[in-house]
């Protein structure tokens, strides 16, 4: 039988850093390219405990649950969100299968095919995949180091007329970039004044580097709700990178008629997210210090981050650019102009190095000579070697040997 598959699946393509992460999974070759958190600093034992705790209870964790999540973890998280600078309440909140299916979900419930969405170049791949099956019309508003430029958002607000804007601001993938204070509150009141929803995606957030006060501009939702009136954020984050991905828990914080329209679309795609790993993290939150575990990984993430960006200073190779970022899981690396990283990284693979190719991460009109380097998953003894072999991969690239 010929199976006959529906229009969307035309835009769904492959990830190419699954495609990366499969050939590198189980191999000797050092990745760099996964999105992956340091595997020995997960908190295996309080986890255990915390799912022991969840099951002794009765078996109410084994139960159907609420599509709007585990309403104790949701009142949990609206703490954190307060003390953050975000004043929600757990009605405001839905959770979700990791922050992941809260994008699809807001993309579900808004976007007709053709809608205009605005979006940073570049962005967050799987983001892109999911604009794509919803055949949502992506417009890149250009930004600089501060973040998306308010005269170019402003033009494409009115030309695009778009119903969306999705942007990671704060230590961006692939990009490492953190907006400036100013640009979050040009961009917020902007999209206000034009009437359009702000996505902030903030995976990220958290794993910050500089430990000082006040040493990042608060979030775009927080500068929203500062203004007062209807919220025009929606804010999405997760559990994934700051205590761990396998617990797939994330949430949407938003106006509370987008979080019923997000629930009714929940309640058809899955009824509600894992119950018995809402009640485990509910646990995990009452008793372990997550907060210090919090520093103790960004701690450690940072000084990965500065050995790898010492290795690529002292190579010193021509035409080579890149920004350390202040926080997050990745290194945004640009090469020599002429370089093609698609190109280059079969040889990597070769050499024994993965990496990202930066095209990946547009929409239109890639920057072809960049790469994502993921500093987090790979052990620090390991990332002076991974630099040495991209080197061997550069060599062989100059030489034009041929591929695998
Ligand atoms: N947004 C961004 C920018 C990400 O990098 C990721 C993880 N790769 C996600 C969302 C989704 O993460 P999760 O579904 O694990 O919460």
């Amino acid at each position: 039988m010929k199976i006959k598959y529906a229009e969307m699946t035309n835009h769904l393509g492959s990830s190419a850093v699954r495609d990366i992460l499969k050939i590198t999974q189980g191999s000797d070759i050092i990745s760099l390219a996964g999105g992956l958190p340091a595997e020995e600093l997960f908190p295996v034992e309080a986890v255990r405990e915390a799912y022991n705790r969840a099951l002794a209870a009765d078996g109410s964790a084994l139960q159907y649950g609420l599509t709007e999540g585990y309403l104790p973890l949701r009142e949990q998280i609206a703490a954190r969100l307060t003390v953050q600078g975000l004043p929600v309440s757990a009605a405001e909140m839905l959770l979700t299968t990791g922050s992941q299916q809260a994008i699809d979900l807001l993309c579900k419930v808004l976007l007709d095919p053709g809608d205009a969405v605005l979006v940073e170049a570049p962005t967050y791949l799987a983001a892109l995949q999911v604009l794509g099956t919803y055949r949502a019309d992506i417009h890149v508003v250009a930004s600089d180091e501060q973040g998306m430029l308010p005269e170019q958002l402003e033009e494409q607000l009115r030309l695009r007329r778009p119903k969306l804007l999705y942007a990671v601001p704060t230590f961006n993938n692939p990009s490492g970039a953190t907006w400036s204070r100013e640009r979050r509150e040009q961009v917020v009141e902007l999209c206000r004044k034009h009437g359009v929803l702000i996505l902030e995606d903030n995976p990220y957030g958290e794993i910050a580097f500089d430990e000082s006060p006040g040493a990042y501009p608060p979030t775009l939702a927080a500068i929203d709700r500062s203004l007062g009136g209807e919220p025009s954020v929606a804010y999405t984050g997760t559990f994934s990178k700051i205590v761990a991905p396998a617990l797939r828990t994330g949430w949407i914080a938003g106006p509370r008629e987008l979080i019923g329209m997000v629930a009714k679309a929940k309640q058809a795609a899955d009824l509600h997210s894992s119950a018995i790993d809402q009640r485990a993290l509910h646990e995990l939150l009452q008793r372990f210090d997550l907060e210090s575990h919090i520093r103790l990984i960004s701690r450690e993430y940072q000084s990965r981050m500065k050995l790898l960006s010492a290795e690529l200073t002292s190579r010193n190779w021509e035409g080579t650019h890149f920004l350390e970022p202040r926080g997050g899981m990745f290194l945004w690396l640009s090469l020599a102009g002429h370089i093609n990283t698609a190109e280059l990284l079969p040889l990597a693979v070769r050499q024994g190095v993965a990496f990202v190719p930066g095209e990946v991460f547009y929409s239109a009109r890639p920057q072809k000579n960049a790469m994502r380097l993921n500093f987090t998953h790979t052990r620090p003894e390991l990332l002076p070697l991974a630099v040495q072999r991209l080197e061997a991969a550069l060599t062989m690239y100059a030489e034009r040997l041929p591929a695998l």
